[in-house]
């Protein structure tokens, strides 16, 4: 018999010993979500300790309620997290996918692993990760899904074959000429979960030292 529980609490327990490594600082961390009746503090450590562990129950029970397999790499390797650094346009990008998993069909997916509140609303993410396989490997996938923590359930699978890898070097090229010509786009919309703010000038962060209206900005 398996002990989800202590699986959970070794794997939990694990991740806030890492993220206490990664971040010396503590007073950075931070809370997510808003303040609500039932959760005044927001979602501390303890909301996470609890539905994380819901979370868990119900990504064990979707993965033994379908006959979704985990595809392995060439390599040998079990497609779970799997770290790539894939040239594009003279880039590297770094990525991780959670998983790449195969239908009794023989279809590939691409899945992403969201514990936030919103579904994400493009592709993008799904689509550098088919182009990133299939610089690596050769191979191509077919869709990409969302599975959503916080509902137990995917997101509509989409077709991948809309974005070819020819349209993913294009970005990383834009990406980079602009980064070259030190151009930054704001984007305004995904602000309150942005990790670098305080270096953001738009935001008026406390570490920005480009006023905005400067190159570089
Ligand atoms: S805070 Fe600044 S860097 Fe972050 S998403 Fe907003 S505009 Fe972009």
């Amino acid at each position: 018999m398996i002990d989800l529980d202590s699986i959970w609490q070794d794997a939990f327990n694990n991740e806030v010993q890492r993220a206490a490594e990664r971040e010396a600082e503590k007073s950075l961390w931070r809370k997510g979500g808003r303040a609500t009746k039932d959760n005044p503090d927001k979602e501390n450590g303890e909301w996470w300790a609890t539905s994380g562990r819901q979370m868990f129950s119900d990504w064990v029970q979707w993965r033994n309620g379908n006959d979704w397999t985990i595809w392995v790499t060439p390599d040998g390797e079990p497609a779970i997290e799997l770290n790539l650094m894939v040239p594009f346009a003279d880039q590297i990008v770094k990525m991780g996918i959670d998983r790449v998993m195969l239908m009794p069909t023989g279809e590939m997916v691409i899945l992403d692993l969201k514990s936030g509140q919103r579904t994400p609303t493009n592709d993008l993410q799904l689509a550098f990760y088919a182009a990133g396989l299939e610089k690596t490997y050769g191979i191509r996938a077919n869709f990409g899904v969302y599975w959503m923590a916080r509902t137990g359930t995917t997101s509509i699978p989409v077709a991948l074959d809309k974005y070819p890898t020819t349209m993913i070097e294009r970005i990383v090229a834009d990406f980079a000429a602009q980064r070259d010509l030190g151009i930054y786009i704001p984007n305004l919309s995904h602000c309150s979960l942005c990790g670098v703010k305080e270096y953001c000038s738009w935001m008026s962060g406390e570490k920005a030292i480009i006023p905005i209206g400067t190159k570089g900005n």
